[in-house]
């Protein structure tokens, strides 16, 4: 993790994902490279954002934010975990001692996954999320670049 990782990017990272699923039907980013001034996400998609796509998108990832969910952990078993999350791409540090618990970082009921980072306590902490570019590189990967506060 980079040293100067920030809980508010990561937090907002959360936050966009989930985003991106709900309105876009992609995954969760596959690259993210998230640093204290502007953070970058890389996306599975078939083609670049329109300009108006990515106004819907930078004012619903803000108005999610804005209802200051509170980001909360819970420890499950990997047997639990697989029941409201993918975990087939777990790190094996994901998995925490000493009982073999996944923890789930849920941000109200807008997003949940398993994470081992550093959040905010709530996500009013990372208005506003603003999204400074969208780039498509052949055959399959959109780019978004973001600030928060
Ligand atoms: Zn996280």
């Amino acid at each position: 993790m980079a040293k100067d990782y920030d809980p508010q990017m990561h937090t907002a990272e959360h936050v966009l994902n989930q985003t991106m699923i709900r309105l876009f039907g992609t995954g969760r980013n596959f690259s993210a490279h998230l640093n204290r001034g502007k953070s970058k996400c890389d996306y599975h998609f078939q083609r670049d954002l329109t300009d108006t796509e990515a106004g819907q998108l930078e004012a619903e990832v803000n108005r999610i934010l804005a209802m200051n969910l509170p980001v909360v952990e819970e420890f499950v078993t990997l047997a639990e975990a697989m029941k409201v999350v993918n975990t087939s791409k777990l790190p094996p540090e994901a998995v925490e001692d000493p009982d073999g618990r996944i923890r789930l970082v849920k941000i109200g009921d807008y997003d949940v996954c398993p994470c081992i980072g550093a959040h905010v306590e709530s996500t009013g902490e990372c208005v506003p999320f603003r999204l400074m570019s969208h780039s498509f590189n052949e055959p399959d990967v959109l780019r978004l670049r973001f600030k928060v506060g």
